[in-house]
């Protein structure tokens, strides 16, 4: 590995391709995509931020390792911070998302770490987490009446999104005092167009419609017709909008920071999102895989050529640029596993099991992952495994 390089790995929130790709919505990221490298071919090896950010971050398949969420014992050997502080690089990690926090075994292996844990507003994110484990007739009975009656006047919403803006990923990013121009590896986690979709400029009419919209969409997904949906997704393109200007910022900013002809950078998403296409909203993961809108994502590059004829899944993107691994040579793991919580677990040490194997490529359901070698605690080689999944 060169330290003579920098890496930056940025990762936007349920970006989809459509609006990343498109240059009157993502006009910057299109510019970089015109002069650099792009894929139309990128997948997501999971279906939401829990398991997929593990897959891009470690390599590996979601439950390959671990039935966590998150970095943790049985998988921060290969967590890139780690991987890359060991090769001698220092290491930088700014995080707006609080499942990429401490709170989930992110704060690990970086020499500088921000995921805003000081300002407790932050914990939004968390009490939200609270709120999805909790058993399904209490939020069914207590908590949705109780919103259904509040909704419009619920401005939680609007906090939320205020404390997640990349804004301060920025900041945070301009601040930093690097010993090197280069040598550095860099991540950043946006979280721009995650719901609530709440963007930046609203007026307070507007802002009151939007919070309405995002509370149906988060308690009664199933009553939003077809106009709330539209209307849900203009803000969410809003949303995609404010994120270009971030992006736009945070090269400013690299390029003051670093050398940057020589600075490898992969931008992307760790899932997609759906609007209603094939029956829900935002990106489930335990339901039938069949919307890729939720699982295909954006692909971005700048000084690491990409190769338009291949395929690229999570771990496949984690391996362009893992020092320790032997660079891509082709999609290895063309599969995305859907998953739910196990019932009666508090939310930090929470289990989660596969409910769905999907192959994608050949549009198919795998039924059951233990006929697959990759086993939570499989002993098999890694060898195995890839031969196991060729299936
Ligand atoms: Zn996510």
């Amino acid at each position: 590995m060169d330290k003579d390089t920098n890496y930056v790995f940025i990762i936007c929130d349920c970006l989809r391709v459509e609006q990343a790709y498109d240059t009157e919505i993502m006009p910057f990221l299109n510019k970089l995509k015109e002069l650099n490298s792009s894929s139309d071919r990128a997948y997501t090896n999971a279906p939401s931020t829990h398991f997929a950010v593990p897959a891009l971050m470690t390599g590996f398949i979601p439950f390959q390792r671990t039935r966590y969420a998150g970095i943790n014992d049985d998988n921060s050997d290969e967590f890139l911070a780690k991987i890359f502080q060991e090769q001698g690089f220092r290491t930088y990690g700014i995080t707006t998302n609080a499942v990429t926090s401490r709170a989930f075994g992110y704060n690990y292996g970086w020499d500088y770490f921000e995921d805003y844990w000081g300002d407790m507003k932050s914990l939004n994110e968390v009490k939200k987490g609270i709120v999805k484990s909790l058993p399904e007739p209490i939020r069914e009975h207590i908590i949705k009446p109780i919103f259904k009656m509040l909704r419009g006047k619920v401005l939680t919403p609007v906090k939320v999104k205020e404390d997640i803006r990349g804004g301060k990923i920025v900041k945070t990013l301009e601040k930093l005092q690097l010993k090197k121009k280069t040598g550095n590896f860099i991540f950043l986690h946006f979280m721009e167009p995650h719901s609530p979709y709440i963007p930046k400029e609203l007026s307070k009419k507007q802002q009151i419609k939007a919070v309405e919209l995002n509370n149906k969409l988060q308690y009664q997904p199933e009553e939003l017709n077809e106009d709330e949906i539209k209307d849900l997704k203009d803000l969410y393109i809003q949303e995609c909008k404010d994120l270009d200007k971030c992006l736009e910022h945070v090269f400013e900013a690299l390029k003051n920071l670093l050398e940057i002809d020589k600075t490898r950078i992969v931008i992307t998403a760790d899932h997609g999102e759906a609007f209603n296409e094939t029956g829900y909203t935002e990106h489930k993961t335990d339901c039938p895989i069949d919307n890729m809108s939720h699982l295909t994502v954006p692909l971005v590059t700048v000084n690491l050529p990409l190769d338009k004829k291949n395929d690229y899944w999570s771990v496949d993107i984690n391996r362009m640029f893992n020092p320790a691994s032997k660079g891509f040579k082709g999609t290895e793991r063309a599969i995305c596993v859907g998953y739910k919580s196990l019932k009666g677990s508090s939310v930090k040490k929470k289990k989660y099991t596969t409910s769905y194997i999907f192959d994608l490529k050949n549009s198919r359901k795998i039924d059951d992952i233990a006929s697959l070698p990759f086993k939570t605690s499989s002993s098999k080689s890694d060898e195995e495994i890839l031969e196991g999944i060729s299936i």
